[in-house]
């Protein structure tokens, strides 16, 4: 029997091959019909034999292209058309519905081979790509995904391209941003005057630029980044100072695999995580003897790598080997100190001038910011530090939330900013914005909401925000709450973490769980610096269990910034003396031990975080921090490989409501008398945190009756005490949840506000 059907398909399907993949399965199987994008995905109508039919739809599913991620088929029936053949038809424009957007995508294998074959019409272009790959999210400005409506528009396709574009079997076939020499953009040098430099091969030049230790600001996909020799010692301290940056750990972009196992350990679980298709950074342990500058990392056992993800970058790689030169270096983020990651040339030439040598530009415009994303792996999975380019805007899906659901805009924290846009099932997550705490921040925070609101066709009618009265994401919310005359919701920080645990895990909050959020700072409903709590939490609301006993943070951020400040506390705390012969008691002037001494100007903190850096000032590792988590970073690189061995013990008051470090400071002070090397002293301390978190567990566990744990909060991107405290809760029969799609940090709060948010609106 002859049949016509309307097939609507969701998901990541505009920009990824997918018009093509059904055409060709549908000249394939001999059906009539046409397919297009409309704004809320593809739409296909199909005739021919029932039968046919059933296995096109089949098909559709299970050999769909790379890229695309279906999420519903939607199938009507028609009367028949009777047209004579299959067609694609131009994109329709509808309202009130939305698709999803494809991250940027690493460059393909066949790409490649392209680029480096001399034959080919691209060989060498930076620009190549086809519907498997390519910048999608930081050119498209406005969906359909059609190449007027990407920064692509201004280049005209040449013929050789136009005929690609049209051709249904070939790789380019409607392929937005196809582009070749002729036709597309084009690279080239500049210097620090903004003047063009005429060169024979840009990039010979650009490597033997940073052979002679100069600075080059590299225009990529998603914004600039800064590049130097990662072997070069001199180029590496000079780029810091430049940069005003003097500890925080440098990425890596490294040409291939062999080059990453020269400088780093590269387990198979790591190895498939570097190269998926999303290219992120990921944390691996550096090697004893690697031939990289100090400067990349100083202090700490791991490297940030990635390897090349656009063509361009694969070019310069190529370049630096060609020269002679191990094909590392250093690429980190173009921009001011704590300003967003610049992406126009005008800007850069201006505010990166004083930063760098030469300048790498292309006239390819970026619509959107993007931050490189940075992973750790572990047991196989991806923990996210900082969920970016190669993932954002991909959702994370809320199957417990029904499509009409008022839409949500969270706005996050203040440190590692991201905000959330729910649309019913989905939770789109923003890409990496940066800290908070300026006003460049904070106008790419609107700016990004108002992209992403007007790109998914989607308005909120309900904000949310941390409690924290001084946050500017906060205030920013509260404008918009006016502006918008809707209800702004306002979340405890913790509480935000654990439910943002509990949603990427897709539970729909009728049973709560214990959340252990470990966490550096957050506003406590007391008005004091929570972040070593313990919380009965579902969606719509929580109970603080238990926390950390409290300490004075005294002086604020500049305790934060002197982590001996917070070990002299946690002494005084725990009753202990201050002896001349420990390290953070050396490092503490007279009149700090004074300011200390008597609480001057202090805050109650219960943070878990500080009493990891109060520990490494107590032991020594680091007495002042530059950058958030650095004392603890060192910590957890010094104690790997010597936990389990006995550990330190925290003190548990009897109805379990808070738990004391004094005793663990007790015991670390007499091993630091023993002179006890340090690495024996960070297990003990790691193995303590394990245990407490166990035991507490367990107590919890009789009172409350719950026997799911959330392992949320800053803290846990220490996959050190995360891999003993699983082990351990794991053990006596816990159901633990960790992260796999959004930070444990501030970088993943807005998804917890959200899910409260859709749970708690007037
Ligand atoms: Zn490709
Ligand atoms: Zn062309
Ligand atoms: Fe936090």
């Amino acid at each position: 029997m002859r049949k016509r059907q309307r097939l609507t398909i969701t998901g990541v399907v505009q920009g990824v091959g997918f018009r093509p993949f059904v055409f060709g399965l549908a000249q394939e199987a001999g059906l009539v019909g046409f397919v297009g994008n409309d704004d809320s995905g593809v739409f296909v109508e199909v005739e021919g034999n029932t039968a046919v039919l059933t296995t096109f739809r089949d098909r559709l599913i299970s050999e769909a292209p790379p890229l695309a991620h279906i999420e519903t088929i939607q199938v009507a029936d028609l009367p028949l058309g009777g047209e004579s053949a299959f067609r694609i038809v131009p994109s329709e424009r509808h309202t009130a519905v939305h698709t999803l957007i494809s991250p940027d995508t690493v460059l393909c294998a066949d790409c490649l081979r392209e680029l480096r074959d001399p034959h080919d019409r691209r060989y060498r272009y930076p620009f190549i790509n086809c519907t498997h790959c390519g910048p999608r999210f930081t050119i498209i400005q406005d969906v359909p995904y059609d190449r007027p409506q990407t920064t692509m528009s201004q280049f005209p396709l040449c013929a050789a391209c136009q005929a690609e574009y049209d051709d249904p079997t070939n790789r380019r076939f409607h392929a937005q941003p196809n582009a070749c020499p002729v036709c597309g953009p084009q690279v080239w040098l500049a210097n620090v005057q903004g003047e063009v430099l005429e060169v024979a091969d840009v990039w010979a030049e650009v490597a033997a630029r940073l052979g002679q230790g100069q600075i080059v600001a590299v225009k990529g996909i998603g914004g600039f980044h800064l590049a130097c020799l990662a072997v070069m010692d001199t180029a590496v301290v000079t780029l810091r100072q430049r940069k005003n940056r003097p500890d925080k750990p440098l990425a890596l972009m490294v040409r291939d695999l062999p080059t990453v196992r020269h400088i780093a350990q590269l387990a198979p679980d790591e190895e498939a995580l570097l190269t998926s298709s999303a290219h992120p950074i990921l944390l691996l342990p550096k090697k004893e003897n690697a031939p990289l500058s100090p400067a990349i990392a100083p202090g700490q056992t791991v490297l940030g790598v990635m390897l090349p993800y656009t063509p361009l970058h694969h070019l310069l790689l190529d370049a630096v080997q060609a020269a002679g030169h191990l094909p590392a270096l250093v690429m980190t983020s173009g921009n001011r100190a704590n300003e967003p990651i610049i992406i126009h040339n005008e800007a850069a030439q201006s505010e990166l001038a004083p930063l760098v040598d030469l300048f790498l530009l292309h006239n390819r415009d970026i619509y959107q910011p993007c931050d490189d994303s940075v992973v750790r792996s572990w047991r196989g999975e991806t923990l996210p530090i900082r969920r970016s380019r190669g993932y954002a805007p991909f959702p994370v899906p809320l199957p417990i939330f029904g499509e009409n659901h008022p839409p949500v805009l969270a706005v996050g924290g203040e440190l590692k900013a991201t905000f959330c846009l729910t649309t019913g099932r989905h939770a789109l997550m923003s890409q990496h914005l940066g800290d908070m705490e300026n006003v460049e921040t904070l106008a790419l925070l609107a700016q990004t909401v108002a992209h992403f609101e007007h790109l998914f066709r989607t308005t909120a009618v309900v904000l949310a925000a941390d409690k924290h009265p001084a946050y500017l994401s906060r205030r920013w919310a509260e404008q918009q709450a006016t502006a918008r005359n809707v209800p702004l919701v306002l979340v405890q920080h913790h509480h935000a973490h654990v439910a943002s645990l509990m949603a990427e895990h897709g539970l729909d909050g009728t049973e709560p769980v214990l959340g252990f959020c470990f966490d550096g700072t957050g506003y406590g409903d007391d008005g004091t610096v929570w972040g070593g709590e313990v919380l009965l939490a579902d969606y719509r609301g929580y109970e603080r269990l238990s926390h950390l006993a409290t300490i004075p943070l005294v002086g604020g951020d500049t305790a934060v910034r002197r982590p001996y400040r917070i070990a002299l506390a946690h002494l005084q705390a725990a009753g202990l003396d201050w002896d001349k012969r420990y390290p953070a008691v050396q490092a503490a002037s007279e009149l700090e031990r004074q300011i200390v001494r008597q609480q001057i100007n202090s805050v109650p903190t219960s943070s878990m975080g500080r009493l990891f850096d109060a520990v490494a000032a107590l032991i020594g590792v680091r007495q002042t921090v530059t950058f958030e988590g650095q004392a603890a970073m060192e910590l957890e690189g010094m104690a790997a490989g010597y936990l389990g061995q006995e550990g330190y013990a925290f003190g548990i008051d009897e109805q379990a409501q808070t738990f004391s470090a004094a005793p663990v400071l007790a015991q670390l002070t007499a091993d630091l008398q023993k002179n006890t090397p340090l690495p024996i002293m960070a297990g003990k301390f790691h193995t303590a945190v394990g245990n407490l978190v166990c035991d507490l567990a367990q107590k919890l566990r009789r009172q409350t009756g719950v026997k799911r744990v959330a392992l949320t909060g800053g803290v846990w991107q220490n996959v050190t005490l995360l891999d003993d405290a699983v082990n351990r809760l794991t053990a006596v029969g816990f159901d633990v949840l960790t992260h796999r799609l959004v930070p444990p940090n501030d970088g993943g709060l807005a998804l917890g506000q959200a899910v409260i948010a859709m749970n708690n609106e007037q």
